[in-house]
């Protein structure tokens, strides 16, 4: 008889990624904490965004001279929108900070 799962030991309670048995999380959830405020979650995108950027630049370097110029221009404008996007989290982030300690005063 075969079970319908593919994992027969124990699973993690937060993400049920199996675990040896020494306890019901394992060791990723155990460390990692969520971002709690909205600050630290805008935080986080600003940083996806530049991963982005950096990966998108990339490929802008990497295109043989001979590429469309629309592409490029194309290529290099979604990468000026990318870093405005940056930018405008950044601004929106400082706002929400700053409003946050007017709050708590
Ligand atoms: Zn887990």
């Amino acid at each position: 008889m075969k079970a319908h799962t593919s994992t027969s030991g124990p699973q993690c309670r937060h993400c049920t990624v199996p675990v040896d048995g020494s306890g019901d999380t394992c060791a990723f959830c155990a460390s990692y904490t969520p971002p709690a405020t909205v600050a630290q979650k805008i935080d986080v995108l600003v940083n996806r965004v530049d991963i982005i950027r950096s990966d998108g630049n990339e490929i802008l370097r990497g295109l043989p001279a001979d590429s469309p110029l629309f592409a490029i221009a194309d290529l290099v404008s979604a990468l000026c929108h990318l870093r405005q996007a940056a930018v405008l989290l950044d601004r929106a982030n400082d706002v929400l900070e700053a409003d946050a300690a007017v709050v708590r005063r």
